[in-house]
């Protein structure tokens, strides 16, 4: 890594090389990387274009990238003049070319990158799918290992649009285990040699990744939106959008205020609203999440499960939430399934279930006052554009190398070791 790239601690202020740390040697604060405080954009297409700010050297190839443009019929039906979407997804029409049909995708090419860079060759990770499809399609692209655990729930997710590569190892979760149950398995894989925990919120590239959703909309828009909406399941997405709006504002060119977060999560698992709602920093598993596991299994953007989010930590979702006054939202099947319709009908393109989420919070926000008319809204759409892409390509199934009983199975039993000992 050059030595201009450094990664400062929010708590002690300890500076690192990048490398592939996700944590500080004194205390638990997320790290931050330190960047030129003015980015020139590259004369690429995709997520390249922001590589002044990505905590990586090459200028990444891909066109994937996020799309921000101005909505005219949901803006109309709303009664809103300034509503911006950001659409990370498939979507031919408006250039919108991520085919594994999310914003995990902006989380994976720069991770993979950043791990390639760091002198690294395989990695592990959890998830209910949509980042299972990402890192597993970057690794079919790049051929450097992934490590994949799933609860079982999350299998019909695990399409790639290209052909599926040795390099994708898929261990399923039987019927039972959920979120959490993958994430702690996945930390076990990760204390194997070789293999490298991707490390979730606290891994800069996954943040910086994520972060050009702000990014592309302050250059479309030229300044900070005045609100920022996102339906929230590890918070990375939102701490994102946050982090990515300081730095705009320092550098200058986009004016000075701050979006208001105004995020969703889905009944009734909605943990970090019951929290935020109490203005608390600890999320209290009794009060904020009981019957976590039967709560999950109800919700219908099941990516939205996470029982142990990047909320509490220093820098996390609750220090973000606090400095932008920020406003949470629970939002029901039903109105998600409504607003999805609604969406989907005037903007003309599908989207995931948790992007009917947000879609619906907007709509509460609307009717609750929480935005003025003219107020400049971002709507990040971290999701969609599935049908078209199944309908112009042909995708194919990951199948699974291995399935564990529950977190604590012998490794030896799931790992087809030597692959991954290089
Ligand atoms: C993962 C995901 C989210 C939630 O993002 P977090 O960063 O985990 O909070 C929202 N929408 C879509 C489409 C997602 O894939
Ligand atoms: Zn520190």
């Amino acid at each position: 890594m050059t030595s201009n790239n450094l990664l400062k601690c929010l708590e002690c202020g300890t500076r690192y090389d990048n490398d592939f740390r996700l944590s500080c040697d004194n205390d638990d604060s997320f790290l931050r990387m330190e960047y030129p405080e003015r980015i020139n954009l590259r004369q690429v297409n995709g997520i390249g274009k922001f590589t002044d700010w990505l905590p990586i050297n090459e200028v990444l190839t891909t066109t994937a990238g996020p799309v921000t443009y101005k909505s005219e019929h949901l803006a109309e039906e709303l009664g809103l003049t300034n509503l911006y979407i950001s659409f990370s997804g498939y979507w031919p029409e408006r250039d919108a070319s991520i085919k594994t049909c999310s914003f995990k995708e902006l989380e994976a090419h720069p991770t993979m990158q950043r791990l390639k860079e760091s002198g690294h060759k395989a990695i592990v990770l959890a998830s209910v799918g949509n980042t299972a499809r990402a890192f597993a399609y970057v690794s079919a692209l790049t051929g450097m290992d992934v490590y994949i655990v799933v609860p079982e729930f999350g299998l019909d997710k695990l399409w790639i649009p290209t052909e599926v590569t040795d390099s994708i190892h898929l261990i399923t979760m039987n019927k039972g285990n959920d979120y959490t149950d993958a994430i702690n398995l996945s930390q076990r894989i990760a204390d194997l040699e070789g293999i490298m925990p991707e490390g979730g919120a606290r891994n800069v590239a996954r943040r910086d990744g994520m972060a050009t959703v702000m990014l592309d909309a302050a250059f479309t828009i030229n300044r900070i939106p005045d609100h920022y909406f996102q339906a929230v399941g590890s918070g990375t997405g939102a701490i994102a959008a946050w982090e990515a709006s300081i730095r705009l504002r320092n550098d200058g060119r986009f004016s000075d205020h701050m979006p208001k977060l105004q995020l969703a999560q889905n009944l009734p698992f909605t943990p970090m609203v019951n929290a935020w709602n109490e203005r608390r920093r600890e999320i209290i598993p009794e009060l904020d999440m009981p019957d976590a596991k039967s709560s999950i299994e109800k919700i219908y953007a099941d990516v939205l499960s996470n029982r142990t989010p990047a909320y509490s930590v220093t820098g996390g979702l609750f220090d973000c939430l606090t400095e932008s006054d920020g406003i949470m939202y629970a939002i029901s099947n039903s109105e998600a399934k409504s607003a999805q319709d609604m969406f989907e009908s005037l903007e003309g393109v599908d989207i995931l279930p948790p992007s009917a989420v947000a879609v619906a919070s907007l709509v509460k926000a609307v009717e609750k006052q929480n935005v003025n008319r003219d107020d400049v809204i971002l709507l990040n759409i971290a999701g969609g554009g599935e049908k078209i892409l199944k309908s112009e390509f042909s995708v194919s199934t990951i199948k699974p190398t291995a399935s564990a009983k529950d977190s604590d199975i012998d490794l030896d039993l799931i790992m087809d070791t030597g692959s991954y000992r290089a």
